[in-house]
């Protein structure tokens, strides 16, 4: 038996970014962290293992682009910049087509994940993970694999509506079972600011998320509204923090890196 391959080699730090529900702005969230670090001066990575709904690379701007192998077999990941400071690597980029599914059972998912987390040549300070919502097989297979590696903890995405809420509690549930422990949570959708009087109006619930980060005594990373420019940017692959750098929300996201 050969020795086994080192999960997250060339990575300083990884941070997990976890939802108990899909569609409340996980992915957006992972996107923007990995951007505000970059940002930071930090070299970024974004690993994409929502196998069912990998949106990452689009994100990005950086669909369909093609996964380099080194002569070691090794997969080299897509960069964002020229200079290689923001780098991804997503189950997209090994379909065929956008629109295909990803309909795997159990051990081929889990093969895939494990292949992602131990054969990619990263090289980065920060390793952001965006896994599927919920506890899945695909999060055990990560925290199994990941317990070898430096893992700084799991941010929680939750938008303030209770119903949201209570799958975030199964979610920390999650994190304390299998040790990984929790940076915070991020409360999105929270509050629209009116783009003409910048009035923030709580068009749903609000307070959800830091209500529950109090209850379970973990840390309130921060309330991001809801902003039309920041959808737009993530539906085109823009960069939002670094071309909206005097945001509110960019301001909310250097805020939350401070508390990580
Ligand atoms: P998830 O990963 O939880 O399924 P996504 O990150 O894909 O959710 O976000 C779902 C949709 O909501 C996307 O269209 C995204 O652009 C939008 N979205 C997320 N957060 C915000 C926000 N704060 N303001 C406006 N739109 C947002």
């Amino acid at each position: 038996m050969g020795t086994p391959e080192p999960v997250l080699a060339g990575v300083g730090n990884t941070i997990l970014v976890l939802s108990g529900k899909g569609g409340v702005g996980k992915s957006t969230a992972a996107v923007q962290l990995a951007a505000t670090l970059r940002a930071k001066g930090h070299r970024v990575g974004v690993l994409d293992v929502d196998l069912c709904g990998p949106s990452i690379p689009r994100m990005l701007g950086v669909e369909g682009r093609d996964v380099l192998t080194t002569p070691e077999g090794k997969w080299v990941p897509v960069s964002v910049d020229e200079e290689e400071r923001l780098k991804v690597l997503s189950v997209a980029f090994f379909l065929d087509s956008k629109n295909d599914a990803v309909i795997w059972r159990g051990p081929k998912k889990n093969a895939m994940i494990k292949q992602l987390l131990t054969s990619v040549v990263w090289n980065v300070d920060y390793l952001i993970i965006d896994t599927p919502p919920g506890t899945s097989d695909e999060h055990i297979s990560v925290m199994e694999n990941i317990r070898q590696a430096p893992v700084l903890g799991a941010v929680l995405v939750t938008t303030p509506q209770m119903v949201a809420v209570d799958d975030v509690t199964r979610e920390l549930t999650f994190c304390r079972r299998t040790g990984i422990s929790i940076l915070g949570i991020i409360e999105n959708m929270s509050g629209f600011v009116c783009p003409t009087c910048s009035e923030c109006s709580n068009i749903l619930a609000s307070g959800g998320g830091e209500q529950l980060a109090e209850k379970a005594k973990v840390t309130f990373l921060g309330r991001i509204p809801i902003d039309p420019t920041l959808s737009r940017c993530t539906e085109e692959g823009l960069n939002y923090i670094d071309k909206f750098a005097n945001s509110p929300i960019c301001q909310i996201y250097h805020s939350i890196i401070t508390k990580l």
